[in-house]
């Protein structure tokens, strides 16, 4: 069923939600017709202060915003948490209407994937490394997802966070690799508790001894922005000061800490051009990543 939109969020139950493709093409064209632009958020739920400042990214300019939650299971490996990632549906939208969302897309996995369904993106470059290394079947499962959403909402724009520095960079790859260069893209910056730790929907997982073990990748990420500061280039020197706050926390185990390209991802030797030092690390069974962004005017 499709609700009016054109509703402040104060003077409504929720923001309306729908579950097909057909329904959410129809709300759609109607926010067109009122004149709106429209602004996306794709999420997988468990939403946090993060997601939420999407939102606002998005409703720039008065859009509309259009936000999906959508546990992907194509982005999962076997073994890694698809069945307990925590799901809240009805609480992700009471917060997304109180965030000013317009419209709430939550499709099931046969909307998005049908039976028969044999398409899959895959995209080189940025994938490789890191994340895409230790998840070798992540980003094509990201790629696809993103793909099929943008032309399910076919938005004016689509927002991001820096907090996932690798899917930002597949993401701007893929986007220019099939013309959907007609959609803006925004990167927000990453959201953070008060004592550093970046906002996950995955920290739910942790319990208070990894959450402060967890406080290392962010301390590390401080270190190095601090030596950049002070003047230091060099990416071995800059990595270690960044492993060496994970590395002192005996419950952590260190997956990376590199400096790479913000745009290829691939690793640099100095910080020569804009660029993001990544980490990742595991506390108990959560994996945590983190990043910061530095380029060498960074003061
Ligand atoms: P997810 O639900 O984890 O797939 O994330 C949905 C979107 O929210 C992605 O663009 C993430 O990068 C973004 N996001 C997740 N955590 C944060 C954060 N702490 N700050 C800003 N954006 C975030």
């Amino acid at each position: 069923m499709i609700h009016s939109f054109t509703d402040t969020p104060t003077s409504r139950a929720q923001a309306p939600v729908v579950r097909t493709v057909a329904d959410l093409r129809q709300a759609v064209a109607a926010l067109r017709a009122e004149g709106r632009g429209i602004g996306f958020v794709p999420t997988m739920g468990a939403l946090h202060d993060g997601h939420l400042s999407l939102v606002a990214e998005a409703a720039r300019d008065g859009f509309a915003v259009v936000v999906s939650i959508f546990v992907n299971p194509a982005q999962f490996a076997a073994h890694e948490d698809l069945s307990t990632y925590p799901r809240d549906e009805a609480g992700d939208v009471a917060k997304l209407t109180r965030a000013g969302a317009t419209l709430v897309f939550c499709p099931g996995v046969d909307e998005v994937y049908p039976p028969g369904f044999g398409t899959t993106i895959t995209v080189d470059g940025p994938s490789g490394g890191l994340e895409g290394d230790l998840r070798p079947t992540h980003f094509a499962g990201v790629a696809t997802v993103v793909a099929k959403l943008l032309l399910m909402v076919r938005p004016d724009r689509v927002v991001f966070g820096q907090k996932d520095a690798q899917q930002v960079a597949v993401v701007r790859r893929l986007m220019r690799d099939l013309h959907l260069d007609d959609v803006q893209m925004v990167v927000a910056p990453t959201v953070r508790d008060d004592d550093g730790l970046a906002r996950s929907s995955r920290n739910a997982y942790l319990s208070a001894t990894e959450r402060d073990e967890a406080l290392a990748l962010s301390r590390g990420l401080r270190a190095a922005q601090s030596a950049v500061a002070a003047g230091e280039r060099d990416a071995a020197t800059l990595e270690a000061l960044a492993r060496r706050e994970m590395e002192a926390v005996a419950g952590l185990r260190v997956d990376y800490a590199r400096l790479v390209d913000a745009d290829t991802f691939s690793p640099l030797h100095r910080l020569d051009r804009p660029a993001v030092l990544c980490v990742a690390a595991r506390a108990g069974t959560t994996r945590l990543i983190d990043n910061v962004p530095l380029t060498p005017g960074t003061p």
